[in-house]
């Protein structure tokens, strides 16, 4: 197998974001969790995405991650990496975005990197440099209060100089609008004045589609799914997919056993989500201060499951409204109780596949990366969509079995988006 577009990504459903991008825009797509085991036989696709979790760990853990991934992919041909950040640009002034892409450059020796978040399909413009979330500049957003990386700059260029070794560089949509020929001509020049990382301006797909062209034909790239979008369209058009396409319906082939849905996002979405599936499905409400205090908890939920599943799907959850979490918080601390809630919800989530479920839906982006590090799923093939950014994914060599599953984060998805990911899994 040869790899066209390689990815490395900084947090899980980042990765599944991203990939489910790149299906959407015609690229064949397997997320790996982690760098895959040389024993996993991966299915022919055009692009790999290697998820990593490295957003918020030191940077010199990222760059060392980050640079075992690129080789990996570069081994087996992919020609570009891009680099997937999340699209509000969450880092801090110690990294990783900046010591990340500049290790990835000068490992393949050295040149410019386009870098953009832009992802217009979900608010995120880029104009002279400065990150727009929705119609707020980034350090007016809801992002300057995030717990890990609070955002106080708009302004990119500043935001990625202050991470970096090097100069930063800016290609404005002007250049952009002028095409490939002008970007690329910029982005020369960039290169000979020594500078590594270039922010690029995009408001609309189309600006994406010319960074994606110029892009292609460099090593490295740094962005968000939208730059992802003009890759992968970049790449179509280039007629290089050899795939014949992104067919996504072998991703969906049955594989029976039972379906159970965890929880474990107090988002606003998901607890209305929990809510509708109440009256078509027995769900579960954990309690949280009890799943804290000892494994009984796990041991009566997973009896619980054991004594209904037979009959169809079951939900338990650990979502609790504001109030309920912010006193757990007090409690235990914020970290302590969202890790062991984690813990606790990974534990029965492994439970059931050892009890023959094979048709998962995981509500909680944390809850969903321990969910999958503790089932050890070495992959993912990439299918169809059940809502905007939630594909169903199939396991790739996973040791109990293919397992359908749907991974959602936080806010994402209708209110019937239980039973509609469980329509899709047969
Ligand atoms: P989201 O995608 O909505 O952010 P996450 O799974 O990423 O969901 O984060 C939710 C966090 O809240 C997890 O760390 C989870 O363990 C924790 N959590 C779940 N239920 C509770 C609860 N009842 N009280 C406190 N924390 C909880």
């Amino acid at each position: 197998m040869v790899i066209l577009l390689g990815s490395i990504a900084d947090d899980y459903t980042g990765a599944s974001d991203l990939a489910n991008t790149l299906t959407k825009n015609g690229l064949r797509t397997v997320q790996t969790v982690g760098i895959p085991d040389p024993s996993l036989a991966l299915p022919d696709v055009d692009a790999v995405v290697v998820s990593l979790k490295i957003r918020s760990v030191p940077a010199s853990d990222a760059v060392t991650a980050a640079a075992s991934a690129e080789r990996w992919l570069r081994q087996r041909g992919a020609g570009h990496v891009l680099y997937k950040i999340c699209s509000t640009f969450d880092s801090t002034d110690a990294g990783n975005i900046g010591p990340v892409t500049e290790a990835l450059s000068e490992a393949a020796g050295g040149g410019g990197v386009l870098v953009t978040p832009a992802f217009p399909e979900t608010g995120r413009t880029v104009y002279l440099g400065h990150l727009f979330v929705g119609g707020q500049p980034l350090n007016e957003s809801p992002l300057k209060d995030h717990p890990l990386n609070p955002m106080h700059d708009a302004n990119l260029v500043r935001v990625l100089t202050r991470q970096s070794r090097n100069v930063v560089g800016l290609i404005d949509l002007t250049t952009i609008a002028a095409g490939p020929g002008a970007v690329k001509a910029r982005l020369d020049s960039f290169r000979t004045a020594g500078i590594t990382a270039v922010i690029a301006d995009a408001i609309f797909e189309r600006d994406l589609e010319t960074l994606g062209e110029v892009a292609l034909e460099t090593p490295v790239s740094t962005g968000a799914s939208g730059l992802g979008l003009g890759l992968a369209r970049a790449l179509v058009r280039s007629g290089r997919i050899s795939s014949g396409g992104a067919t996504t319906a072998d991703a969906i082939r049955p594989v029976g056993g039972l379906s159970a849905i965890v929880a474990g996002s107090c988002s606003k979405a998901t607890l209305r989500q929990l809510d509708i599936a109440e009256r078509s499905m027995p769900v579960l409400r954990l309690d949280p201060e009890q799943l804290l205090a000892g494994p009984d908890e796990i041991a009566a939920a997973i009896s619980w499951a054991g004594d209904r599943i037979s009959a169809g799907p079951v939900v338990i959850a650990a979502s609790a409204a504001p109030e309920t979490v912010s006193r757990l918080q007090s409690l235990y601390g914020r970290e302590a109780s969202g890790h062991a809630i984690e813990t606790a919800t990974s534990i029965i989530t492994a439970e059931l596949v050892e009890r023959g479920v094979r048709r998962l839906v995981v509500a909680g982006g944390e809850t969903s990366g321990a969910a999958v590090d503790r089932l050890a799923i070495p992959a993912f093939l990439i299918g169809p969509e059940i809502a905007p950014g939630v594909p169903v994914l199939r396991t790739v060599g996973n040791a109990q079995g293919d397992m359908l599953l749907a991974l959602k984060s936080g806010n994402f998805g209708g209110e019937d988006f239980f039973a509609a990911a469980l329509a899709m899994m047969h």
